[in-house]
């Protein structure tokens, strides 16, 4: 389209009887550019192991000799193979799951959140969750955080206590910055919760990549009615185009998601993809190491060459340091190599990638820094 074209559309959509809210909106959208290293949206990179492959071709076949039919509803074969994946003691009834992560999120927020009620969550962090909020006519809340970042007990606590949200969202590992929180933050966000009638969700999409002797919020879940521990096969699984986020909580808390969720809402493609890939656990988070590997790497490299990387528990790493960081995310671009551009200025978001992609992405770096 021409800009011209795309100003009338633009004037054609405002004049639609649409809610106030979504008035001069823009969709979520990270650029979708083909070039030979796309490491702005934390996917993995390697590609698919041909057995795995084969696998999923197969049960899709079967599947869709189903198709006629609607899918199990309950999906509980699926969330069976979740279940005994995360352990934890967890079973089919503590899990819920959706088409991504952001369908179980906005789930959540449909039950617990929406019209005249609120959700906090603590920027810079994953910017679909305004859009959560807004897509479900919920106030959303910008909690605060400490100097680099960090989160303290204290201060997650006494924010819940003096806004009583209905819903909390703590991202850990944290996007864009890449850092995970202790569990006395996770604790400490519970106790205060139960006081004001909240929710805490612990968003963990980077969980799987966390340092050695980081904890999982799963450990929590024994008795704390009110948490939320969200994860998703896009990452570590290297699913994302799957589309299969799911959650462990207390089994009252899948019943909630039931009453907001359309009917069948995974498809029995979905169902056969998910469950093909569970099947094939060990393969396809084979690379998760190799990818912690790179991401050292990263931060390493990155403060050799006078840059500021925060320490990472995910697959990707956030840095400061740049004078100028479009001009550096241009010249990356123009070297092949996208990175994501979070909006804070001096700093870019990078996912760690094969050796190859890594070894391309710093050696563009270096050129525009002038250090190669
Ligand atoms: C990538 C990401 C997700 C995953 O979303 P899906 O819908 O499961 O693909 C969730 N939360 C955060 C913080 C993410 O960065």
């Amino acid at each position: 389209m021409t800009s011209e074209e795309t100003a009338a559309r633009a004037r054609r959509l405002d004049e639609l009887p649409l809610r106030e809210e979504l008035r001069g909106q823009h969709p979520y959208g990270a650029p979708q550019l083909q070039v030979p290293a796309m490491l702005n949206v934390n996917e993995t990179t390697y590609d698919m192991p041909a057995d795995v492959v084969e696998a999923m071709t197969a049960a899709v076949r079967a599947a869709a000799l189903g198709l006629n039919r609607y899918p199990d509803r309950e999906f509980t074969a699926l969330r069976g193979k979740l279940a005994a994946f995360l352990d934890h003691g967890l079973t089919a009834e503590h899990i819920w799951a959706a088409n991504g992560s952001n369908e179980v999120m906005q789930h959540i927020l449909q039950a617990f959140a929406g019209p005249g009620r609120s959700v906090m969550a603590f920027p810079p962090t994953y910017s679909m969750y305004p859009l959560y909020a807004r897509g479900t006519n919920s106030e959303y809340l910008a909690g605060t955080r400490d100097a680099d970042y960090r989160q303290t007990p204290e201060g997650v606590a006494a924010q819940i206590r003096e806004h009583r949200p209905h819903v909390v969202i703590l991202c850990s590992p944290n996007n864009p910055t890449g850092t995970a929180l202790g569990l006395d933050v996770v604790e400490a966000a519970h106790e205060a919760a139960l006081e004001s009638d909240t929710m805490v969700v612990v968003d963990e999409a980077y969980g799987e990549f966390r340092q050695d002797g980081t904890p999982s919020a799963l450990e929590l879940l024994p008795g704390r009615p009110r948490l939320i521990v969200s994860r998703t096969m896009s990452k570590a699984f290297a699913l994302a185009g799957g589309r299969l986020g799911y959650l462990a909580a207390a089994p009252e808390v899948t019943d909630a998601m039931r009453l907001v969720r359309l009917p069948y809402h995974l498809s029995a493609v979905t169902q056969a993809v998910a469950e093909a890939a569970l099947d094939h656990s060990a393969a396809l988070t084979a690379n998760v190491e190799r990818i912690k590997v790179q991401r050292d790497r990263i931060v390493a490299e990155l403060t050799r060459l006078g840059l500021r990387p925060a320490p990472s528990d995910a697959n990707f790493v956030f840095f400061g340091g740049l004078v100028d960081e479009q001009a550096a995310w241009q010249h990356l671009l123009d070297d092949g190599v996208l990175v994501r551009d979070v909006g804070i200025p001096g700093h870019l978001r990078v996912t760690a990638g094969t050796e190859e992609e890594t070894t391309a992405f710093l050696e563009s770096l270096a050129r525009h820094l002038g250090r190669a």
